[in-house]
């Protein structure tokens, strides 16, 4: 059984640093909002730790592509929460970023779609991680945005 809480936040400051040390410029807000009586839960790992760095570092490009439309006084902020919701345990990522077009919003769960120039994105991230909840965890993960406002992933987990 897995700290959920603990792989979240530990995940999120090695994605927030990773991106540090290729542009030192680059500053966001973290905020973790953790449930405190989160539950213990059988998952991988490494598994999960995958889904959440591709989650994050997803949401940090999505607030990097607005930092440079909206220039300085756009603060980038993500924010992962989890809470315990009817017997699952919920984990949400929120960014404060782009945001996911209407048009493309069906389509991002499939292998290979991108929006990122070439060389910067697979198209892989969110299919695999959607394998990973769905098939390999028994879970959900869907997403919620508004272009220009917010993008939010859950993910559920039994
Ligand atoms: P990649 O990151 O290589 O493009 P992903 O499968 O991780 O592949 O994501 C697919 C696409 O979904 C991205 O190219 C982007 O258009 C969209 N997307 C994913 N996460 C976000 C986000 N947090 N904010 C805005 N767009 C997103
Ligand atoms: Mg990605």
């Amino acid at each position: 059984p897995i700290d959920l809480n603990a792989l979240a936040g530990e995940y999120l400051r090695l994605a927030y640093h990773g991106l540090r040390a290729k542009d030192k410029s680059f500053n966001a807000k973290l905020v973790t909002q953790f449930d405190e009586l989160l539950a213990p839960v059988e998952v991988v790992p490494q598994e999960i730790g995958r889904v959440l760095l591709n989650l994050y570092n997803n949401a940090f490009y999505a607030t990097q592509q607005k930092l440079k439309q909206e220039g300085q006084g756009y603060q980038p902020e993500v924010c992962v929460s989890t809470r315990q919701r009817g017997g699952k345990t919920e984990i949400k990522i929120r960014d404060n970023g782009a945001g996911i077009p209407k048009a493309v919003r069906g389509k991002i769960f499939q292998p290979f779609f991108t929006t990122k120039p070439s060389g910067q994105g697979t198209g892989l991230g969110l299919s695999l991680s959607y394998d990973i909840i769905t098939k390999g965890h028994g879970g959900t993960l869907s997403v919620d945005s508004v272009e220009g406002e917010f993008t939010e992933f859950t993910l559920q987990l039994p």
